[in-house]
């Protein structure tokens, strides 16, 4: 079991397969950057593989797969099939934009991915344009559509800015209680890569626009899962992510893996160790001690709120979020 220095058990591993992205989000790659990882630097699916069995033997229960956009990286699907034919029991998910999801879900869905978390911020096709700054709302839909046909359980994000889509909260709400999906309201995170004039909705702003429409409970936290959830008088549960909130890590149970095989302990910090070396020389032991390394450095809590807050300057595009 990997346990880290503040007592957390960290079982959680996301691994950004590509860091590359066909959206432009506003709120996390506005720009391209100034460079690519080289794609001859990126590890092969057998090379994060070998991670993944390591992973798994010390503890891991939960893999999610993510990105940049993972359905850009070609024969995904054969990754997430060595994943579960190794640990069928693994509880194996992703994060999309869901651009390229329509003809593909059927593929994952087969290979053993049992989730997939889509991103959809707005059901206004130009908002859509104006924060993705591409015209991408009509092959998400179909995406989220072919999901469920082939029966993928989905989840849907969404981060409320104001002036952009704060505005269409209950209308992406209902939209996702309509086709029995949930939804996780993400508070913006501010970093050094997105536009600066964005303004996120902290959690507090979202509740009392709900509470104007809705009646609902306040369920607390559940398990490990970093969403604070609140359940309606119908039963149809919602979730918000508040990394802003003062006991936001305190059951943080996850570590992130990049396309070039650094391991980071938060999402916030820019700290990392490689597993690149070890994995390429076939050293395990090696690759082993760097992950519990990491789990021991994982630091007690991000800086976004309280009183030494900072804007990060780690990329999401680059973690997985
Ligand atoms: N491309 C995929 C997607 O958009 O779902 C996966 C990668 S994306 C980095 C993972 C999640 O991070 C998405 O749900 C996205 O909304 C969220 N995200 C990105 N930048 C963010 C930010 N600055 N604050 C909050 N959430 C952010
Ligand atoms: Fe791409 Fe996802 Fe980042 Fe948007 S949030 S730019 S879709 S990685």
């Amino acid at each position: 079991m990997l346990i880290d220095s503040y007592d957390r058990v960290v079982d959680y591993l996301r691994i950004s397969v590509t860091e590359r992205c066909n959206f432009r989000c506003q709120y996390c790659m506005p720009e391209k950057p100034f460079s690519w990882v080289p794609k001859e630097n990126l590890l092969t699916f057998e090379e994060l593989f070998e991670f993944v069995k390591i992973a798994i033997d010390e503890g891991v229960k939960k893999i999610r797969i993510t990105g940049g956009e993972p359905l850009l990286r070609e024969d995904l699907d054969k990754f997430i099939k060595m994943i579960y034919d190794y640990e069928p029991t693994i509880d194996l998910a992703m994060t999309s934009n869901a651009y390229l999801l329509k003809g593909t879900a059927q593929k994952l869905i087969d290979a053993g991915l049992k989730r997939i978390n889509v991103s959809i911020d707005t059901l206004k096709p130009e908002i859509a344009l104006e924060i993705a700054q591409k015209d991408v709302l009509k092959n998400v839909l179909e995406g989220v559509d072919e999901a469920l046909k082939v029966g993928l359980k989905v989840k849907v994000n969404m981060v409320p800015m104001k002036s952009i889509n704060a505005d269409e909260i209950i209308d992406v709400l209902e939209y996702c209680k309509a086709r029995n999906m949930s939804i996780r309201f993400i508070e913006y995170m501010e970093n050094s890569f997105a536009k600066k004039e964005i303004k996120g909705l902290k959690s507090n702003e979202l509740l009392a626009i709900l509470k104007e429409k809705y009646e609902f409970e306040d369920e607390g936290f559940d398990g490990a899962s970093p969403s604070h959830y609140y359940k309606m008088k119908d039963g149809y549960r919602f979730g918000i992510i508040e990394p802003y909130e003062d006991d936001f890590c305190k059951k943080c149970n996850r570590i992130r893996l990049t396309a070039e095989g650094q391991l980071i302990p938060c999402l916030y910090f820019d700290e990392a160790m490689s597993i690149r070396e070890s994995i390429k020389r076939g050293d395990i032991k090696g690759a082993a001690l760097v992950l519990k390394e990491v789990v021991r450095t994982k630091p007690e809590k991000n800086r976004w709120g309280g009183e030494d807050a900072e804007v990060s300057k780690r990329a999401f595009y680059e973690t997985g979020g």
